[in-house]
């Protein structure tokens, strides 16, 4: 048996993981970080927001980054049921001062800098290190783990932070993971070669489709490689009959605009499936321990939102940490705080989210030719951008535009009450399958 004992312990050493590590690191604490695969290793979720560029330029991985991925300047928007085809987001015509541009990147490489970089910062760090179960007791947590050759150890801490992704290692153990009763999609994904891209400066742009069976994504990477990726009703993805590399094919064939760019596209590897996805976690925090990331929550990925919140909800964990292991007096205030603040930034992507294969929602995010001359109009694409780009939380002037957004989609909805009750109906179906 090995006995090691850290202030922190983080397990998962993913984007959350490797951020909070390496920010308690830096101020000063014993912290040693868990991670049951070896970097670099495969990841889903590729594609970057403006606003976690503060965080990687705080990490000081910016210029790494920088270097391996392609500047993402806006989200492209593309469907064949609305009068305009294709609208771009610009980043940086967002209400304030949030980056102009992002990055798309291969997450394999994207993470083994973060995880370098936290090795670094003093951050004691074990690969191929499996968390199985944990004990919580107040003053001191167990952490026990197994090792590839099956071999147990167990550390001790007197904070641990959850950043085990999907995996929800303390969330399964606590009976608090809850499937998102609003959403429920699942993915086929895989990487191409040789797919058509967008010129000049769109050319990192990610690019959305929507189509009968949900809306598919398009994101370019530096060496030519194009990650693509179809997310479905479950209802069509029971219609499979094929393999998982025909019946992603196959369904990515069915959008005229993509078998465009796709004529001489080839798959590269295997696709791959993530079914029904969306959950959360009933609780966040507890006596001496935190879920941050996808091991709290994961909603859905067609803002590209989830690195953003897993860095920030990292971050934000890294300040609550750093004063509750200084023994704080006010630890109800501060955990509440850092709640609240988490549950706020994922909700603002939940409310386009839950509505982004509506009719409604669909309509308004494509009508804005209109709005290259309103003024309300384009200050209203300005906060939806805004939100796009992750700056939602601190960002007063959205507020009033994005309230006026909603009510435009309200009035949508009735004026269209036919096609957005048969919508809710259908979605609802969906919710319900099992
Ligand atoms: C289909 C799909 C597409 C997506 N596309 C995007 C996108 O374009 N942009 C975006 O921002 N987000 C996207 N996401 C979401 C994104 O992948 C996640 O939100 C993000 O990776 C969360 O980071 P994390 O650090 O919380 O978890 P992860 O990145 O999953 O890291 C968790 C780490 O913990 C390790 N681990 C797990 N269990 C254990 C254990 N028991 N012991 C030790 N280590 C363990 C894992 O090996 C992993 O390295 C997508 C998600 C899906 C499902």
């Amino acid at each position: 048996m090995n006995q090691n004992h850290y202030d922190v312990l983080v397990i998962g050493g993913g984007p959350a993981g490797t951020t909070i590590a390496t920010l308690l690191a830096e101020k000063g604490h014993h912290v040693g970080l868990l991670e049951k695969a070896h970097h670099p290793r495969f990841h889903i979720g590729e594609s970057l927001l403006p606003m976690n560029l503060p965080i990687l330029e705080k990490l000081g991985v910016l210029a790494q980054v920088d270097a391996i991925g392609i500047k993402k300047y806006a989200a492209e928007f593309n469907s064949e049921e609305t009068a305009l085809a294709q609208d771009t987001f610009y980043f940086a015509k967002a209400t304030k001062n949030s980056p102009p541009f992002a990055y798309e990147v291969r997450r394999s490489e994207f993470d083994a800098i973060l995880f370098n970089n936290c090795q670094q910062k003093g951050v004691v760090t074990q690969e191929g290190m499996t968390v199985t179960h944990t004990e919580l007791n107040a003053d001191l947590k167990t952490i026990h783990a197994q090792d590839a050759t099956g071999r147990q150890h167990t550390f001790t801490a007197r904070y641990l932070v959850d950043a085990s992704g999907r995996d929800t290692v303390l969330a399964k153990q606590l009976k608090s993971k809850r499937s998102n009763p609003k959403h429920k999609m699942a993915a086929i994904f895989g990487h191409f070669n040789k797919v058509e891209r967008r010129t000049g400066k769109d050319a990192g742009n990610i690019s959305i489709y929507w189509f009968q069976h949900g809306w598919i994504w398009l994101i370019p990477l530096k060496d030519g490689t194009t990650s693509i990726g179809c997310v479905c009703w479950p209802s069509y993805l029971k219609t499979r009959q094929t393999d998982l590399n025909s019946f992603l094919q196959q369904t990515l064939a069915e959008v005229p605009a993509i078998r465009a760019r796709m004529q001489a596209a080839q798959l590269q590897g295997e696709a791959q499936a993530t079914g029904n996805y969306s959950y959360q976690s009933s609780l966040m925090s507890g006596d001496g321990f935190l879920l941050i990331g996808d091991a709290y929550a994961f909603v859905d990925p067609v803002f590209s939102s989830g690195v953003y919140l897993a860095m920030q909800s990292a971050t934000r964990g890294a300040e609550l940490v750093d004063k509750l292991l200084a023994n704080a007096p006010n630890k109800e205030t501060l955990l509440k705080q850092f709640e609240h603040a988490v549950s706020t930034e994922i909700k603002a992507f939940c409310w386009f989210i839950y509505r982004f294969n509506s009719p409604a929602l669909h309509k308004l995010l494509m009508a804005s030719d209109e709005a290259a001359q309103h003024p309300v109009k384009q200050k209203i694409k300005a906060a939806v951008i805004s939100v796009l780009a992750g700056d939602a939380y601190h960002n007063t002037e959205i507020r009033l535009p994005l309230f006026i957004f909603k009510l435009l989609y309200g009035i949508h909805k009735i004026m269209a009450f036919k096609k957005n009750y048969a919508f809710n109906r259908f979605k609802q179906q969906q919710n319900n399958l099992n």
